[in-house]
């Protein structure tokens, strides 16, 4: 178990949770109780926090919420690179992969 991410923003910490929960790397959500008793617990007790059950995919879920998150996060379904097949978050306008811009289907070549 490994924490890679902590906030006071419960729907945040889900968010990366279903971000990692996609790419395959199972997680869990901790402090989630706590974090709705704010007021009564100084403010560094009551973070949700999100944990990697296996440290080794850390590094890996790192980068994934570092690329996902935000607050543009989960404006909607993701899209599928028409360049190199690669599924990416709604906020993305360009694939990380090969740069193709999002909504370039159909102009190929
Ligand atoms: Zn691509």
């Amino acid at each position: 178990m490994k924490r890679i991410f902590s906030s006071h923003d419960l729907i945040s910490v889900h968010h990366a949770r279903n971000l990692l929960d996609a790419a395959g790397i199972p997680a869990v959500v901790r402090n989630e109780l706590l974090s709705s008793a704010m007021g009564e617990l100084p403010p560094v007790e009551c973070q949700a926090e999100l944990w990697v059950v296996d440290a080794g995919d850390a590094a890996r879920a790192e980068r994934i919420l570092r690329e996902g998150r935000g607050p543009q996060a989960a404006q909607g379904p993701g899209w599928r690179c028409t360049g190199c097949g690669e599924t990416l978050e709604a906020q993305f306008t360009q694939c990380w992969r090969c740069g193709a811009t999002r909504g370039a289907e159909g102009v190929s070549g």
